[in-house]
């Protein structure tokens, strides 16, 4: 017998009406919420003009004042939390480049909330009870690890929980233990993929791939399945949401990535003038977390770049809205000789060339001032440093130097990929 494709599949399938009704509910609870359980986020609602009272509905939304990611990290380590301490579970944190962290503390009920979103998640992609399932993301501050775990706990996935690196092992493991799904950033499948390549091992108990936490490409998407002969999804959700999975991921349709609606209202605004912008047009994701107890976020503004999908019902009888996958952060933009890019771009360009592997650096090499761009990256044999540069200008606008490497040349990370370095001349 084969199970329900939902977890929830009431709450999954809500028309647009209902979806609406229960998201305006819910926005007015939880603004009063904050607002009677945190004095920084009464201060702001004050300083904003505004009261719980004036919020009727989602129509409402744009009366409450903006939050950025400065005003977490202004708040560490628990400013922001809402609930006392004595009834806080666990927390998780992401450090960015500035170093000082972002926090996010969990009541049990917001660990309940994130096992049910990634357990819509592992549904969504087939994963049956007592299927394996191998944790690559590591088991600690970072959230990966633990969201990918409670979700499976929850489930009553069989875990292999081998955390980060040690390719070598998660092969033997893999194989020994017949995993049915990886979780992890897609970077690391390339890895796996280049030692399975190597050695001529498979992994015929593979089937699916979640992959998290990194942007990636379409065409690095496919190289990837067709090595390791599985079906990816992209999952998305990041610590100011709560983790991994709390935002939602694609469907077997992969038509873009459902948003968990009910839990999660999202807003794509313009990143210069904060207004929404139309449909299928690109803006910053704009989030609020309507049923998170310790740290609800109200118009987070996340700083990824994405547009809106369909708000369509979906061929997967899901309707919550779906958004492409993220283009880039608004922080990650590249401006070179007047032209402005994601790396990611440049990974698609790549990759669409045959014999290009899936390792590659941008560098950005600025001489007093004046920026170029170097790609490295490891190719078969045939595929020259021309045919890369001829890709990147076509796909570009300009033309960034490519110097072509050996499969194994260039170096290798565990964990997210760094793929963007700076050089002064
Ligand atoms: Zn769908």
């Amino acid at each position: 017998m084969t199970l329900s494709p939902y977890y929830e599949p009431e709450l999954e399938t809500l028309s647009q009406r209902q979806l609406k009704a229960l998201q305006s509910e819910r926005l007015q609870h939880i603004v009063r919420y904050v607002y009677d359980n945190n004095a920084q986020y009464r201060q702001r609602f004050d300083s904003a003009g505004m009261e719980p009272n004036d919020i009727h509905g989602i129509d409402d939304l744009g009366l409450l004042p903006l939050m950025s990611k400065e005003q977490l990290r202004d708040n560490y380590p628990l400013g922001l939390s809402c609930v006392d301490k004595k009834t806080l579970v666990e927390m998780h944190m992401s450090s960015g480049s500035t170093g000082v962290p972002v926090v996010m503390p969990y009541t049990r009920g917001d660990l309940e909330q994130w096992a049910s979103c990634m357990s819509r998640c592992y549904r969504m992609a087939g994963v049956e009870p007592s299927d394996v399932i191998q944790i690559t993301p590591s088991f600690g501050l970072f959230n990966g690890g633990f969201g990918f775990y409670h979700g499976a706990q929850n489930l009553d996935l069989f875990v292999v929980p081998t955390g980060a690196g040690h390719t070598r092992r998660q092969i033997s493991l893999a194989r020994d233990f017949k995993t049915h799904a990886l979780t992890g950033v897609v970077s690391y499948a390339t890895r796996i993929l280049e030692q399975l390549e190597a050695t001529g091992e498979t992994l015929p108990d593979l089937k699916v791939c979640m992959f998290g936490a990194e942007i990636f490409s379409n065409s690095m998407k496919e190289k990837v399945c067709s090595g390791l002969g599985v079906e990816a999804f992209d999952i998305y959700g990041m610590t100011e949401t709560g983790g991994v999975g709390t935002l939602g991921m694609d469907c077997s349709a992969h038509d873009g990535l459902h948003v968990w609606e009910d839990h999660y209202l999202i807003e794509i605004l313009d990143p210069k003038t904060q207004q929404p912008v139309a449909d299928g047009e690109m803006g910053e994701l704009v989030v609020t977390a309507l049923t998170r107890e310790a740290l609800p976020v109200i118009r987070f503004r996340t700083a990824d770049l994405t547009r809106i999908v369909s708000r369509q019902p979906c061929q997967c009888g899901r309707t919550h809205v779906r958004i492409a996958p993220i283009t880039g952060r608004l922080d990650d933009m590249l401006i070179v000789k007047g032209v402005n890019f994601f790396p990611v771009q440049v990974e698609q360009a790549l990759m669409s060339i045959p014999g290009v592997r899936p390792h590659y650096q941008i560098i950005i090499e600025d001489d007093h001032g004046v920026k170029d761009v170097r790609v490295n990256v490891e190719v078969d044999e045939g595929v020259t440093g021309f045919m890369v540069e001829r890709v990147l200008k076509e796909a570009l606008g300009f033309s960034p130097k490519g110097d072509v490497f050996k499969p194994g040349e260039l170096p290798r990370q565990e964990g997210k990929a760094q793929r963007v370095f700076y050089s002064q001349k």
